[in-house]
């Protein structure tokens, strides 16, 4: 079974291994079973079910949010020779009607339908003609309230699945769900005994990053210089900034575009495509934009404005390197962002849900998570990943944070803060730990002078260090017994059981620190970034080959009026950079390239190389 879904893989998607959990999800549903899957965005959750689609008899329903995701989805399907077909508000009546008469007829393996639609008589027959043996419900956690985009017309689902003549299989996705949101979306669906998976969350391609700009508008600028040429979009939290934004950039001389819900459909739609083809290469939005959009060749993700809760955070940041190339997820965060927030959320629209007190308290919780974000110091993807219930590393290396902080030795200053805790203790006296910290640092406050405590030999030893690096100095001592304190309402600093191991025994000590948190005695050493998304930096050395083939893409697009990435992502012409086929079956082993997209683009793409490869060769005629 499994081999006939590799066949699959490669023949009609182009790529050669699963990704993971893919495999199991498949081979669960071609096995009858329902599945509940969490994999985060770009995890490649449309293969886990277009293939069992192509392996069982009958028309797979896929139940979608957004146009815009429907039509990308079937144009990639269609591009690969797959009968697929949606049914949404975008068709006029005529083709709407023509659309379901074929699906009855059995013309389509998969069809994608707009939740609005279920209710409507007109797709009964669709369960009796070809059968419906799968329903898929994509972007699941839309089924739930505690979901970050609860959606009401997904309750119809349930009543749509009663419709048919038998149960189909079920399953359902989403790229972020709490445990009480799956179980929301399994007591909906009615799943039974589902194959419940949940990928990591990790997004290894994903740099993050938070800024706390005095002026977000010159920090946003300085981000988009940074990233000439580079697709990306920006979040913002009102239609206004959207708007005023917008114009700015443009002023600036950036070729931006936007979206809001406030924008009339047909300049929302116009306003899509320009981006998704590449005439426009940064979309300001709001939040309304961008779930389904599967533009996989975003290089970055800015939020002007921080969203009210990490699931949306992680899902709109998501959309940054989806085919796995490195991208940049940036946070502009300035505390107003906080009371912003606190408004929205406090004062909920009137959409005819009645206003509910729980719901609030439990989404003010939520944007407390999102601040802590916001302003921890130590690893973001830590972070986020602990959010979503994963503990791990506590650095990765490829986060703002990360790159400022490092493993530092502290057994100096340790030795330093434990003995003038001793040489207190000998005189007799019990300090807390400010004054402890003072003496260390030089200071002259009235207490220090009237007792005398600037004739320790300890004083003024650390007036080299930040006040905050030395308070977090003690209060790792403390944690970890080197120091003890004593009293409750006046804590006293007293050398702890372990203080011996640092002042006798030459033990050494660590932490994570701000580099250069210690400036001379300790040693900063810094863990080295992780190297394996090399692609971007200087040792990709093949740019000029990639522009060649990006060219091509381009005008491959133009002629078909398809986006770019449905024709190849970067990701597949980075490895045509790096496989540089010259023949049909050297194109067909490149990641991306199926049997149709090898018969259909291999001869102009391998022309492209081995143009290249002749010039490369050629002596040079000097
Ligand atoms: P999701 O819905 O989980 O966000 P998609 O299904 O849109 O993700 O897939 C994201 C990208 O990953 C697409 O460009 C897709 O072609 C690619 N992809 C999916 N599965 C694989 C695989 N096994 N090997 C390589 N690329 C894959
Ligand atoms: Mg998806």
């Amino acid at each position: 079974m499994t081999n006939d879904a590799k066949r699959i893989l490669k023949n009609s998607f182009g790529f050669s291994a699963f990704r993971r959990g893919q495999e199991e999800i498949i081979s669960a549903l071609i096995t009858g079973r329902d599945v509940l899957a969490v994999m985060p965005t770009g995890a490649g959750k449309s293969l886990c079910y277009q293939i069992p689609a192509l392996m069982l008899s009958g028309l797979t329903v896929v139940i979608s949010p957004l146009i815009a995701l429907m039509k990308d989805q079937v144009g990639a399907l269609i591009s690969a020779a797959i009968p697929g077909a949606y049914l949404n508000s975008s068709l006029s009546s005529g083709e709407y009607r023509n659309t379901i008469s074929r699906a009855a007829r059995g013309d389509y393996k998969i069809l994608y339908i707009a939740p609005e639609r279920l209710k409507s008589e007109d797709l009964q027959g669709l369960g009796i003609a070809p059968g419906i043996p799968m329903l898929v419900v994509d972007e699941a956690h839309c089924i739930s309230q505690w979901g970050h985009d609860f959606r009401p017309s997904y309750m119809d689902i349930r009543g749509f699945i009663r419709g048919l003549p038998s149960r189909p299989i079920t399953a359902a996705f989403t790229a972020t769900a709490t445990d009480k949101v799956k179980q929301d979306i399994a007591r909906h669906l009615h799943l039974e005994n589902p194959y419940l998976l949940t990928t990591g969350f990790n997004r290894e391609n994903l740099y993050f990053e938070v800024r706390h700009p005095e002026n977000k508008l010159n920090a946003l600028l300085d981000c988009l210089r940074a990233r000439p040429r580079k697709n990306g979009i920006i979040y913002c939290s009102t239609r206004k900034t959207v708007e005023s934004l917008c114009e700015t950039l443009r002023a600036e001389g950036f070729n931006a575009t936007r979206y809001h819900a406030g924008l009339d459909d047909e300049e929302r739609r116009n306003n899509q495509d320009d981006f998704i083809y590449d005439r426009k290469s940064i979309m300001v939005a709001t939040n309304a934009f961008g779930m389904g959009i599967d533009k996989s060749n975003a290089a970055f993700v800015i939020h002007y404005n921080m969203p009210k809760n990490i699931e949306s955070y992680y899902q709109e940041a998501g959309r940054a390197g989806r085919d796995g190339s490195p991208a940049d997820c940036i946070l502009l965060y300035s505390p107003g962002d906080v009371g912003l927030n606190e408004y929205i959320i406090s004062n909920p629209q009137n959409d005819g849900i009645p206003r509910d007190e729980e719901l609030i308290q439990h989404n003010l919780k939520l944007l407390k998570c999102m601040t802590d974000y916001a302003v921890t110091e130590t690893c973001l993807r830590a972070e986020l990943l602990a959010y979503f219930g994963e503990t791990g590393e506590d650095y990765c290396g490829n986060c703002s944070n990360c790159k400022n902080i490092a493993k530092t030795d502290i057994t100096i200053p340790a030795q330093k803060i434990i003995s003038c805790v001793y040489r207190l203790e000998q005189r007799g006296k019990h300090f807390g730990r400010a004054v402890v910290a003072d003496i260390l640092r030089g200071s002259k406050t009235q207490k220090i002078l009237s007792q005398g405590l600037n004739t320790l030999s300890t004083y003024g030893i650390m007036a080299d260090i930040e006040p905050y690096i030395l308070k977090r100095l003690i209060e790792y001592l403390v944690e970890n017994n080197y120091l003890d304190t004593e009293g409750e309402v006046y804590p006293v600093l007293r050398p702890g059981s372990l203080s011996g191991k640092i002042l006798f025994e030459k033990e050494k000590l660590s932490m994570m620190l701000p580099k250069d948190a210690i400036p001379k005695d300790g040693i900063p050493k810094t863990k080295k970034r992780r190297t394996r998304f090399i692609l971007e930096s200087e040792e990709f050395s093949d740019r000029e080959l990639f522009e060649r083939l990006r060219k091509l893409r381009t005008r491959l697009a133009q002629e078909s009026h398809m986006p770019g990435y449905i024709i190849f992502s970067d990701a597949t012409l980075y490895d045509i950079c790096r496989k540089k086929p010259q023949t049909l079956d050297q194109f067909h082993n490149v990641s991306g390239v199926g049997l149709v997209k090898k018969n259909k683009y291999g001869e102009v793409f391998t022309e492209i190389v081995r143009e290249y490869m002749a010039e490369k060769t050629a002596p040079s005629s000097e």
